[in-house]
This record gives structure tokens, sequence and C-alpha cells, in this order.
């Protein structure tokens, strides 16, 4: 066995964590190994005798300390005051190839005292999602957690529809610390617990941050650059509650999410995002509102709260203007601008506005403007050929427009419809959609002819009305 373990959350007081194993399971099949995720953690194959018993939660291996993490936090602007991992087992820490160190945790691993009313477990289905677009994501260049291996349990697992395929996950992350985590100390009002929680978060994940105040400025930079990271490529995430919002600035728990075909700001895919809260424009103010919570948290064990809050306040009120910093640059690039000029920023706009107006698919539009064939994306090219007359006149003052553009925009996203074809056929055992996803979107920025009907959107029989909850 040659999992390095070595595991610093199970050496926080007990207050954090329940210790305990994965809930074996009936007949542990692996489905998926990540061999190149692996090769990054100084892992293969070829050392680890059982993978399915491993990443099934069967055996655990030598060096481990399973234990669920507790946490709080807001769903939907709901206070919740305990949630807690309830069908997640993190095993330990692995020092990487690349002296990195990185959650190993089991997702779909049985119930733990933090299951409420859950059963612990997962099926098939969200799964598979959150391997594929988890991939994906990090292949786009986009700070994510990321999936190590996938397993069919071999027992059933009941939901709304019945009895489905049951199956874990191996979540591999920088951390699970949350915001959440932070709130539940604060809430509960166990300050020296909270210290201990800011200490740690700064010593794993920003050394050079300095204090409480240090810490949320640095979540907040990182929280800054990723959301403008998802909107670049279209990503909604369905599910930004505190205890999903990562302080290492990772996205992490792919639930209802999907990545935008048509284009509109207010589209929203989750089922269970009846007002819209986490529509794909309204992302960046979320973000904000989370990085409040955190703050709230945080300031509990200032000594002198009132300049705490001041200062806090300033932390989070610079985050709009920071998003908006790497939103304006990223999506200048899109567009073939390296170097901004006045004005520039009018011409994104424009572009989003008649996209939106004329239905014109997010991804493909951006990645064929370099080509003649955007127009052909609205519903009215004409509309564009107004649009691009100006653009065309800016981009003579850029030096290689064409290279910018498709460094920037990609030409593979894990469409909604192809994901929830990979997962029907899946349960119907067939792994051939799962394998070329998993190719296709590891080099999401290469053409790849022989797989454009990945590139299609969706028809209208194929589109994918919401996703529900990865439940
Ligand atoms: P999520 O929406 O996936 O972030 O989950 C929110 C909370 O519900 C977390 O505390 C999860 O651990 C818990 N949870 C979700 N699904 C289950 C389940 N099937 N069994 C137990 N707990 C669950
Ligand atoms: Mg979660």
């Amino acid at each position: 066995m040659t999992l390095r373990f070595d595991n610093s959350y199970a050496a926080l007081p007990p207050a954090f964590f329940s210790r305990l194993d994965p809930t074996p399971v009936r007949a542990p099949r692996l489905l998926a190994f990540n061999d190149d995720l692996a090769a990054v953690m100084g892992i293969s194959r070829a050392d680890l005798p059982d993978l399915a018993a491993i990443f099934g939660g069967n055996a655990v291996p030598e060096g481990a300390a399973p234990l669920a993490q507790l946490y709080a936090g807001h769903q939907f602007g709901n206070w919740n005051p305990q949630l807690g991992d309830g069908r997640a087992i993190l095993l330990g820490e692995v020092l990487g190839a690349d002296g990195i160190r990185r959650d190993v945790q089991l997702k779909g691993s049985g119930p733990t005292p933090y299951s409420r009313m859950g059963d612990g477990r997962a099926w098939l289905g969200p799964v598979l999602r959150e391997y594929v677009v988890s991939e994906a994501m990090h292949a786009l260049g986009i700070p994510t957690t990321r999936a190590l291996a996938a397993v069919e349990t071999g027992e059933p697992v009941y939901r709304e529809d019945g009895a489905l395929p049951g199956a874990v996950l191996t979540r591999v992350a920088a951390s699970h610390v949350r915001v959440g985590t932070f709130q539940i100390f604060a809430a509960r009002g166990e300050v020296h617990n909270l210290r201990t929680l800011t200490d740690y978060a700064i010593a794993r994940h920003y050394p050079d941050a300095e204090g409480p105040m240090g810490l949320l400025s640095a979540v907040r930079d990182a929280q800054a650059r990723l959301i403008a990271a998802w909107m670049s490529v279209g990503f909604i995430h369905g599910v930004m509650n505190t205890d999903n919002c990562a302080i290492s600035g990772e996205t992490i728990d792919y639930g209802p999410c999907a990545f935008l075909d048509i284009y509109h700001p207010e589209t929203v895919f989750s089922s269970i995002d009846r007002f819209g809260r986490y529509a794909y424009s309204n992302q960046p103010d979320i973000v904000v509102w989370n990085l409040a919570q955190l703050a709230t948290a945080l300031i509990q064990q200032m000594v002198d709260k009132e300049a705490a809050v001041e200062e806090a306040t300033a932390i989070v009120h610079a985050m709009p203007g920071l998003i908006q910093t790497h939103w304006s640059e990223i999506f200048l690039r899109k567009i073939g601008i390296a170097h901004a000029q006045d004005g520039d920023l009018d011409l994104v706009t424009g572009l989003l506005e008649r996209m939106a107006k004329h239905q014109a698919d997010f991804t493909n539009t951006f990645r064929s403007l370099p080509g003649a064939a955007a127009r052909d994306q609205f519903s009215d090219p004409g509309a564009f050929d107004q649009w691009a007359e100006t653009w065309h006149a800016r981009l003579t003052r850029e030096a290689d427009p064409a290279r910018v553009m498709e460094a920037a925009n990609p030409a593979f996203i894990p469409r909604n419809h192809r994901i929830e074809q990979m997962i029907e056929a899946a349960v119907g055992g067939d792994y051939t959609l799962f394998d070329r996803l998993t190719a296709v979107l590891a080099r999401p920025f290469e053409d790849q002819p022989e797989h454009a009907d990945l590139q299609r959107p969706p028809t209208p029989e194929e589109v994918v009305a919401a996703t529900f909850c990865g439940t």
C-alpha cells in the first residue's frame, strides 16, 4: 500500500469531526480510475492491491484516519446550524509527488452522525456527473476538486424514481474546509475552535496571510478569480450555499450544476432553486454574500470587534470590483483583446446582449469568433454582423487575436444533455460515452473534428429542463 497518508485534520480537536470508517458495500466494482491524477499524487494502480475495495470503502488503507467533518451553512439563504459530512468520509491527506497535500474523501460511503434523514449513499448518476464535470473543469484550467475513482456498490439506492444503482466517488481536494466550517464554531460561540480552524486554514492554504482578516482577503481573492472563471465558460454551480464554498478557492460539490448552451444571463438549472438565487448572472453577487458570512464568522474571534467589523467590511466591499476586473480581463480575451483600451468593455456587453437576444450558443459563439461561422449562431445573423464591424476595426490594433481567443474559448464543455445521455447509458452498463467524454474533455481547447457531435447544442428533444440535487 503506497497511499502516503499524512493526516493533519485528524489531529485537530475532536469537536471538528467524528471518527468512523466507511460502511462496507456488498459488491464493489471499479468503474473508473483517474491514472493522471493518481500519478500527480504519487500513486499508481499497480501499487494498490484492490482498487474497488479501497475506493468502495470496504478496505481502509493503512495510514488512513477516516472521519466525517462537522460544518454548518446557509442553504439558499437559510441558516442550518448543523450539516456536516452526511454521506462522505475523509480517509485522510496524501502528500503528492509534487509535494502538495490533498484530501482523499469517499462520497456516498454510508451514514455518519451528520446524516440527519439521509441514507449516506449516492447513486451512480451524480457520481459519474461529478467525475466527468469536475475533471472537465480541471482541464479548462479552473480550480476544482477532482475525481480519483468511481466504484459501483452492488447495492440499490432508493430515490424518488425507485431503486437505482449505488456508487461511491473518491474526491480529491486541496481541503474540504468551507465557509460553513467557520460558521459552526462562530455560531456556537466556540472561539477557541474558531481560532484553531483559522490558524489551520492559514497554514494549509495561505501561509502568507496575516491573521483572520488576512485569511478573509486571501479567500476573497481566490473566490473572485474562481467566479470570473466560472462565468467565462458559462458554468452554473446551482447550489452556492456557504457549505459548498471552499476556503481553498476550488469549485466544490457538483450537484445540480450545468453549463449554458444558449446564452441567457438568468438561466437556472437546479430544480430546487425555485427563485433563481443561484442563476448564472447572480453568481458574482452570491459569492460576495458568502464571503460576508465568512467575515461575520471570523470576526467572532477578534478582540476589538468594532475595528474588525470596519476592516472586514472594507475587504468584502472590495470584492465586486475584483470580480469585475477578472471578468473583464477574461471576457476581453474571449473576444481577442489582450491589452484593454477605453471602450473595449462595451464590445463585450454588446456581444452578450446580442447573444441573449438572438439565442446564440455561448460556447460555440465564442469558439467560432475567429472564423466566419460565428454569425450562424445568431437567430438574426445581421445582429452579429453589425457588432462585428466595430469589433474587427478594434482587432487591427491587437497582435495575435486569433491565438488569444483560441486559448480563452474552449471547443468542448460537458454539455448537460450529453451528461444525461452518458448516465442513462451507464445505468444500462454501457460506458462508451463516459469514456469518450472523459477523453475529449481532457483536451477542451483542441479541435477534435472526429468528436464534433459533442460540440453540438441539444436538439429541442434533448434539452434537459432541470438537474436534480445529486442525491
Ligand atoms: P449538498 O447539497 O450535497 O451540499 O449536501 C448538503 C448536506 O446534506 C450535507 O451535509 C450532506 O452531507 C447532506 N446529504 C446530502 N445527501 C445525503 C444523503 N444521501 N445522506 C446523508 N446526508 C446527505
Ligand atoms: Mg455540500
